[in-house]
């Protein structure tokens, strides 16, 4: 496995696998590995992939008072981690090598990037958006694999890619729990015992909630209430930023559910924010 820091380096052991006729598969990340990084790295070897990993703890999708400074950055166990499910190169740049002069130049996915998390987090997805693209010309895979645990940034990198014609394809991948359906995040090791008890609401309501629509409910403001109302009832709740019922493809809200719609959650347990969706195909009830 070869660790590349800088993006000459990288794209130097590119160009032979690729010139092997190997297909360039790109997972990026921001460290802090678990297994549902791990479930991409795996898919994307299983497809027989040149496996690539980026770690980089991107400033630029960070608000001001965000939790940059103090995000995991467990490097040497994230290799350990790469090299024991066959990565071929990780890249590690550091933002001087990724963001080597006054960032003039931007990519906004309108729209798609305004509700939900864009309403709480100004620029986010700008910045995850403008970072995939970096990664995009420096890697210039076959293939990206994202979560849709992350589900409106899966949304926004599908668009980008389609509205900006890269020859790539992008590849969904489910969302990895733990026994207790609580989403894995590199931001669950923040949670105390009792916020981490508490945190496993958010699945259980969302289960409840695609329970409500399998039985024919489809009112969203009913669905979400029923989520408010079990999110609410926990203890170390400190907030709710957002439940929303959306089109699962436009993100945009729905006041009945029909189609494919995304049932999404943001809530803080103490300063710990936390994210998790579901979504529901009506057309195949
Ligand atoms: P991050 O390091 O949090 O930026 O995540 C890197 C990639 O891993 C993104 O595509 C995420 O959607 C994906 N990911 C994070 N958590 C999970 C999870 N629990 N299940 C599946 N994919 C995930």
């Amino acid at each position: 496995m070869k660790v590349a820091k800088t993006i000459k380096s990288v794209r130097v052991a590119i160009k032979a696998a690729r010139k092997a006729g190997r297909t360039i598969g790109l997972i990026p990340t921001m460290g802090a590995l678990h297994r549902g990084h791990i479930s991409l790295i795996e898919r994307s070897g299983k497809h027989g992939d040149f496996v690539v990993v980026s770690i980089f703890v991107n400033p630029t999708q960070f608000g001001p008072k965000e939790d940059l400074a103090k995000y995991p950055r467990p490097l040497r166990k994230d290799l350990r981690i790469c090299e024991d499910h066959g990565v071929d190169i990780v890249f590690v740049p550091d933002a001087k090598e990724m963001y080597r002069q006054e960032e003039l130049t931007w990519v906004d996915v309108d729209k798609i990037s305004e509700p939900l998390c864009g309403r709480f987090r100004p620029g986010h997805f700008r910045g995850v958006a403008t970072v995939c693209v970096k990664l995009f010309n420096i890697v210039q895979p076959d293939i990206a694999y994202f979560g849709q645990k992350d589900a409106q940034q899966l949304a926004v990198i599908r668009r980008m890619v389609a509205d900006l014609n890269f020859p790539l394809k992008i590849v969904g991948c489910p969302t990895v729990r733990e026994a207790d359906g609580l989403a894995l995040s590199s931001r669950n090791r923040y949670l105390s015992l009792q916020q981490r008890k508490d945190a496993t609401c958010i699945y259980s309501s969302l289960k409840i909630a695609r329970e409500m629509i399998e039985a024919g409910r489809t009112n969203s403001k009913t669905i979400a209430a029923k989520i408010r109302k079990i999110i609410t009832a926990t203890k170390s709740l400190s907030s709710i930023d957002y439940i929303s019922i959306v089109d699962a493809e436009t993100l945009q809200d729905v006041s009945r559910v029909a189609g494919r719609v995304l049932i999404a959650i943001a809530a803080r347990f103490g300063s710990t924010r936390l994210i998790d969706n579901l979504t529901v195909d009506c057309r195949t009830r």
